[in-house]
């Protein structure tokens, strides 16, 4: 790899920082070989690091402007104005600009051997703006180009939980500035998400930076949900009284509600945020929270994304998070700084009946979207009805990682609380999985998912053709009389060692997950 000593150099001098954290070095080495990359951190990993020192280093192959494509303008203002306390040379375009204002942005853009460093965009502007497309081709052919970076690359996923259109015109980058490197950051690592950001950026080749999801300060607890505002209330007092924290709640409704519970009928210093809140309030709302005048935010899921609160001790899903990476992302914005933080769900099952129902009841999904939405709440449900195996093995699974449970260190409720467990050999049901998703797969005829595999082994008839034929054999229905947690768990289990693969698979516009069978000789001789 090659080493710049520019960058330690700045490292210091302008992020007043004294070491790098875990692949930021490598990332920034890459960048500034020319090369692409596809960059996997977990919140609070440190991304924004990784564009904006190379952006201001003259090592290396690459010159000129880095182009950051960034989802949300509040996230675009916070970094812009913490790069100029820094004296960072950066622009960026704004809908709250007068003319002139943008005028002088684009005169910047335009000034030949004095241009920014930094370029803040977003995919919208990007895509609409024919001024922006003529200009980045004059940048370019001023060989003042130096890369693409896409923040929140997982946005450029179709069914990503939030898919924007103009994400899609990232695809045509790589053909229309052939050379110029790209850098995409999530840090929502399934293997799915990985694969079709290098398929849809066109950037196979690119040197990808995988890291553990786990943040070993977190601890994680799933409580029933009874009398949750009470208890809510009680947790706070008892554990975080004078800190700050964040709590999800579904409907902006039940936000506004539980706000003013906390403030009027248990003195806490709570606020409300929502989407469809004006602009001046969500500010202000922001503004207290972020100064730490008001303590508590309780928020939809419009609140959190580029958020960067070091010190939030606990995020509280007061209702039921729609699906995995969803929950992971929101408790991952308790305890950047790196000490301890909490993040209690309360889970129902009423609340997953709610959401269910809200899925059949949109009329803006397709049935596959809607199957998809389906699955992943059930798989919420299934973690939450999970009360023995580590939570960290268990929503790290969901990102295809393997975790040890005993680096969990008692942090979460099942590892800290592990009365109650009976052993069971459950060998017979596991080669009987196996068996019928060898049986389904039919040596690769044909694709199945995780839940038509379970379906088939509980004895559901879909309508599929395949389930018409399937009905008969004599593994259909052979774990009806297992509970589903059970059947459920045992999958998940050969999932993690290792005997069933999970595989993304592209149909049209659509990539889906599969599962795959994986050293099935070697079990058949076995069994
Ligand atoms: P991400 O985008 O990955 O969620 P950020 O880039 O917002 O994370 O960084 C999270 C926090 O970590 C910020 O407060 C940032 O200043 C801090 N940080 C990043 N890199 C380092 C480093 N090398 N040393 C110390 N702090 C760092
Ligand atoms: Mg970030
Ligand atoms: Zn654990």
């Amino acid at each position: 790899m090659a080493f710049f000593p520019e960058v330690k150099r700045k490292l210091r001098q302008i992020f007043n920082l004294t070491s790098f954290r875990p692949h930021q070095l490598e990332v920034i080495s890459t960048t500034l070989s020319g090369e692409d990359a596809v960059v996997l951190m977990p919140t609070g990993g440190g991304k924004s690091l990784c564009y904006q020192l190379p952006a201001i280093c003259d090592s290396g192959k690459t010159r000129g402007v880095t182009v950051v494509i960034c989802p949300l303008l509040a996230l675009m203002i916070n970094q812009v104005e913490a790069l100029k306390e820094k004296g960072v040379d950066v622009a960026f375009y704004n809908s709250e600009q007068d003319a002139k204002e943008s005028d002088q942005v684009t005169r910047r853009l335009r000034s030949k051997g004095n241009r920014p460093r930094i370029f803040y965009i977003t995919p919208e502007k990007l895509k609409h703006s024919s001024l922006v497309g003529r200009l980045l081709n004059e940048i370019r052919d001023d060989r003042e180009l130096a890369r693409f970076v896409i923040d929140e690359g997982h946005l450029v996923i179709k069914w990503g939980r939030d898919f924007r259109e103009a994400y899609k015109y990232l695809e045509c980058l790589r053909t229309d500035f052939p050379g110029i490197p790209i850098m995409a950051l999530t840090a929502t690592a399934t293997q799915q998400v990985k694969e079709d950001l290098i398929r849809i950026l066109k950037i196979r080749g690119c040197k990808v930076y995988w890291q553990s999801m786990n943040r070993p300060n977190l601890n994680y607890e799933v409580r029933p949900k009874k009398g949750v505002d009470r208890e809510i209330v009680q947790f706070i007092r008892a554990h975080h009284a004078e800190e700050t924290g964040i709590i999800y709640a579904r409907s902006r409704q039940t936000c506004e509600n539980v706000a003013k519970k906390l403030r009027e009928s248990y003195g806490l210093k709570a606020r409300h945020f929502h989407a469809k809140m004006q602009n001046v309030d969500k500010k202000d709302a922001l503004a207290k929270w972020q100064s730490g005048q008001c303590k508590i935010i309780v928020a939809t899921i419009a609140f959190g994304m580029g958020i960067d609160k070091p010190d939030v001790r606990y995020v509280i899903h007061h209702d039921l998070p729609n699906d995995l990476d969803g929950y992971y992302q929101e408790t991952g914005r308790a305890g950047r700084d790196g000490k301890p933080a909490d993040c209690i769900l309360y889970y129902s099952w009423g609340d997953v009946n709610t959401r269910r129902r809200m899925i059949r009841d949109n009329t803006e999904c397709d049935s596959r979207e809607k199957e998809h939405q389906e699955q992943e709440i059930l798989r919420v449900a299934q973690f939450c009805q999970n009360n023995v195996d580590c939570r960290r093995t268990q929503v790290l699974a969901y990102y295809n990682e393997t975790f040890d449970p005993d680096l969990c260190e008692n942090g979460c409720d099942n590892c800290r609380n592990p009365s109650g467990i009976e052993e069971e050999d459950v060998t017979d049901m596991a080669v009987k999985i196996i068996q019928l998703a060898e049986v389904l797969v039919d040596g690769g005829k044909f694709t199945i998912t995780r839940n038509q595999l379970l379906e088939f082994l509980w004895g559901k008839s879909g309508a599929s053709t395949r389930a018409i034929q399937m009905q008969s054999h004599e593994l259909f229905g052979s774990g009806k009389n297992m509970p589903r947690d059970r059947t459920e768990r045992i999958a998940d289990r050969l999932e993690s060692m290792g005997i069933f693969r999970i595989f993304s698979k592209q149909n049209g516009e659509w990539s889906a997950a599969y599962l795959e069978v994986r050293y099935l000789c070697d079990l058949f001789t076995l069994s």
